[in-house]
């Protein structure tokens, strides 16, 4: 993914000209709403009974990186999705896949469960960088990264919620490996081009029907910090932090705000769909050759699978509308717009001055 961090002053001069903004051009369509909303109904207290495994998780990382390097097209990618669909189709999961070719290359998102009609949607990307253009040696920048965490992590984690996930969750649930996701600014290839032609495939239809999307990525780092991203769906977001507080991880869910992350969960914020990132921003070893699973921890893959396990018993009891409000445009799109409204106003300014001078002159 690609980390956009906003300063302190542009987080509060952009709401501000995004509301000036809205008012003025009457965006019927995309919704600014700051304050989350969800339904408010009084949700029945849960009594959780969580089968989430860190250490078999954490197998399913390993194995991962015992193909290697995964960039998209590559033979250990193609590998890694067939093991990947191996433990899903042991588990019981019906998987079907959608293959298609981008910039010559064959590319292929894993689709598990409710594919037809899916109502939430769990997914990570499982192919991994093709450069390790952020390690501190200049000479490793064209090497492939392993992508323990920057992929391997949130892979690791469905593949365990698929074994302990209750039975019913496969009739509303999909479990979505997407490819392509880290590719961007290489080769001409755009970022999270897996998830961008998944959502692309959805009928109307079938996008009303999602009621959330739970992507996880880079979640492994074994000094797991999490705050919320900031793109990120705020009635979704508040709903899994209160399940992390319910499970005493609130030391790793933290209620501080943190960048805007351009991820696979940006598609689906595009077509109205409610979607969370549950995303660590600040790991050291992010596009290095460093990304190894020592810089992991079990204990991580756990505490986000026990609160995704927990959270989707709560939906299956009682199911929550989240209400997509948050915003997809990017920081660099969010100042562009905060500049219309000067713009306008300074050519209103000079048309009164041409005006008042052509008058005078007259
Ligand atoms: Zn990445």
């Amino acid at each position: 993914m690609n980390f956009l961090r906003l300063t302190q002053s542009t987080r509060f001069i952009i709401p501000s000209f995004i509301l000036a903004l809205s008012l003025l051009l009457g965006f019927g369509g995309v919704s600014f709403q700051v304050q989350s909303s969800s339904d408010n109904r009084a949700v029945a207290p849960v009594q959780y009974s969580l089968e989430f495994n860190g250490t078999r998780a954490f197998t399913y990382l390993e194995g991962q990186c015992a193909f290697g390097p995964r960039p998209p097209g590559s033979n250990n990618l193609t590998e890694c999705g067939d093991y990947i669909i191996s433990v899903l189709e042991g588990k019981e999961w019906p998987v079907q896949t959608q293959t298609w070719i981008y910039q010559e290359t064959q590319l292929r998102n894993i689709m598990a469960g409710a594919i037809a009609a899916p109502q939430y949607v769990l997914l990570a990307h499982y192919d991994t960088r093709p450069i390790a253009d952020s390690d501190p040696d200049p000479l490793n920048h064209s090497q492939p990264i392993l992508g323990a965490n920057d992929g391997a992590s949130g892979v690791a984690t469905l593949m365990e919620l698929a074994g302990v996930l209750p039975e019913e969750a496969k009739a509303v649930t999909m479990l979505l490996f997407v490819d392509a996701e880290d590719s961007g600014n290489y080769n001409g290839w755009s970022w999270i081009v897996g998830s961008t032609y998944f959502v692309d495939h959805l009928s109307q239809a079938q996008k009303s029907n999602i009621r959330a999307v739970i992507l996880l990525d880079m979640m492994g780092d074994a000094d797991l910090q999490l705050p919320r991203e900031q793109s990120s769906t705020p009635a979704l977001v508040d709903a899994i932090w209160q399940t992390a507080s319910e499970l005493e991880y609130s030391n790793i869910f933290l209620s501080s705000s943190g960048p805007y992350v351009i991820d696979d969960h940006r598609p689906f914020l595009l077509a109205g769909i409610p979607a969370v990132d549950i995303i660590d921003f600040n790991y050291p070893y992010w596009h290095t050759l460093e990304d190894t699973p020592d810089k992991c921890s079990a204990a991580s893959l756990e505490a986000v699978g026990c609160v995704v396990e927990a959270f989707m018993e709560t939906q299956f009891v009682t199911p929550t509308f989240f209400i997509p409000t948050g915003h997809p445009f990017t920081p660099d799109q969010l100042i562009l717009l905060s500049m219309v409204p000067v713009v306008i106003g300074g050519c209103i300014i000079l048309l009164v001055y041409k005006l008042k001078f052509q008058k005078n002159t007259e």
